[in-house]
């Protein structure tokens, strides 16, 4: 499609500003332009046809089913943005006295306790701005909680299983610890004698998501963090995966000290491209005067912003992205108790309908009960026909669906990853495993048409190493 500029056509305008009532008044010269700014001249229907173009030109899951694992991809009421465009909350000022903030603070409480009922934990922070950047505040008050009990130098080492999201080491590395990998078992899970060996005095901290990242929850739990605790670590619970459980179990209950939640994922946010996250971080009372300043806190005469004893200082300015809370407590009170169960609930049926029916067709990594996700492999395609992963995900787009996540997790050779989440109807449901099962047809019958595979996108296969390390994101101008 075409850019603006290459639209732009001389005397097209969709400018109706009024002339200028300052008179005598001139910029000092070297403030002043040497040439003519050059924007592109176009009237009122071509940008708009412009913008609506493009907005076509991507699949999100306003447009269609978007099953990509480990991101929770589901679709987010409207009464969360309709919430939290109300100009109480988007008028205000984060500097403003906080005796005229009193109902954003009642936000934040609100939502704080909300979320450490379904966690089990006993304060939360929303500074952080996406998962990640929790983690990352997670391992500081870990790390300051070892250095108030004077194990900061001994305690080095985070341990991190092979089926980790690729944020966890990243984060204990750029909080200067060492990362001890342990391989997962057969099921999936954390082998508890790689998990014995590797820890010690020299243990600082243990990351796990559990439902993990294939899909399993790990029956060996509570023993997992009791090893972990014995050694005099902490453990920490990555919390993207907690729409699988959220109202059934919590991570406090398993005995993790911190976690973190993805707002964008779990409670109704857009993410991905779509608008800013939010990471909260919650943990347990020994480590709540770590938190980041200021919390938010109750008194007789209102809320209050206090900066915890032996705070880890700020980790975002102010209260991190504000409005994406206002969408989590709109969610969380719309649904309540038991449709937050629900949606639970209805995510891993979801998910286990679709893995159950397309088992016939594909290798299934794990052949239990999943979670909210579940992972195929394509090796033995990729094996007898020479089609991969990457094959099958394109050709399922011409199918009109957002393809699944591919090649993770690590452990699993030529993956798709597929969360369906609670959000799709079985009509849906159905639909997405006709294409699959066409899908396998297709490579049976004609394993090189596969390979040419998108034909219906706006754009076939892209180079998507140049697409990463070379983007082109900026209009250059031409020289006139
Ligand atoms: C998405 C995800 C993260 C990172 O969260 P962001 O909000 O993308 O920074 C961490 N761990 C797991 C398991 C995830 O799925």
């Amino acid at each position: 499609m075409k850019l603006l500029f290459e639209r732009s056509r001389e005397g097209h305008s969709a400018q109706h500003l009024p002339q200028t009532q300052l008179s005598g008044y001139s910029l000092p010269e070297q403030l002043r332009r040497c040439r003519e700014l050059r924007l592109p001249a176009l009237a009122e229907t071509e940008i708009s046809r412009h913008y609506t173009e493009l907005s076509q030109q991507v699949h999100g899951v306003n447009s269609g089913f978007y099953p990509l694992g480990s991101c929770t991809m589901k679709y987010n009421p409207k009464i969360d943005e309709q919430i939290a465009s109300l100009p109480g909350f988007t008028g205000i000022h984060p500097l403003q006295p906080v005796s005229t903030a009193q109902g954003c603070l009642e936000v934040l409480d609100r939502a704080g306790q909300a979320l450490c009922e379904i966690t089990g934990m006993d304060a939360m922070s929303f500074q952080p701005a996406a998962g990640a950047h929790g983690e990352f505040t997670g391992l500081l008050l870990i790390k300051a909680y070892h250095q108030a009990r004077g194990e900061g130098e001994q305690r080095t080492k985070v341990i991190v299983p092979d089926s980790a999201h690729g944020t966890n080491p990243a984060t204990a590395t750029m909080c200067g610890y060492t990362i001890v990998n342990i391989a997962s078992n057969a099921a999936g899970g954390v082998d508890l004698d790689a998990l014995r060996r590797a820890v010690g005095a020299d243990t600082a901290a243990l990351m796990l998501t559990n439902p993990n990242t294939v899909g399993i929850f790990d029956p060996n739990i509570l023993e997992i963090t009791r090893i972990v605790h014995e050694a005099g670590g902490q453990c920490y619970y990555d919390g993207a995966n907690m729409n699988a459980i959220m109202g059934l179990a919590r991570p406090g209950d398993m005995g993790f000290d911190v976690v973190h939640l993805n707002i964008h994922k779990t409670f109704a946010t857009p993410h991905g491209g779509g608008g800013p996250g939010s990471g909260p971080c919650g943990c347990k009372a020994h480590l709540a005067p770590f938190l980041p300043a200021d919390q938010v806190t109750e008194a007789a005469d209102g809320y209050r912003l206090e900066r915890p004893a032996q705070s880890i200082g700020r980790v975002k300015a102010f209260f991190g992205n504000f409005l994406v809370v206002v969408k989590a407590l709109t969610y969380i009170i719309s649904l309540g108790a038991e449709g937050i169960v629900e949606a639970a609930e209805t995510a891993v049926l979801n998910a286990n309908y679709m893995k159950k029916r397309l088992s016939p067709y594909y290798h299934m990594a794990y052949d239990d009960f999943c979670m909210h996700e579940f992972v195929l492999s394509l090796a033995g395609e990729k094996s007898r026909f020479d089609v991969s992963a990457l094959d099958v995900a394109k050709a399922l787009m011409d199918h009109g669906m957002h393809p699944p996540t591919m090649y993770f997790p690590l452990i699993v050779p030529e993956a798709l990853m597929i969360e369906p989440t609670e959000t799709e109807s079985k009509d849906t449901l159905d639909e997405a495993i006709e294409a699959f099962i066409a899908v396998q047809r297709q490579l049976q019958a004609d394993a090189a048409s596969l390979r040419q595979a998108p034909q219906a996108t706006p754009v076939r296969r892209l180079d998507e190493t140049q697409a990463a390390r070379r983007p082109v994101l900026t209009y250059q101008e031409k020289e006139l």
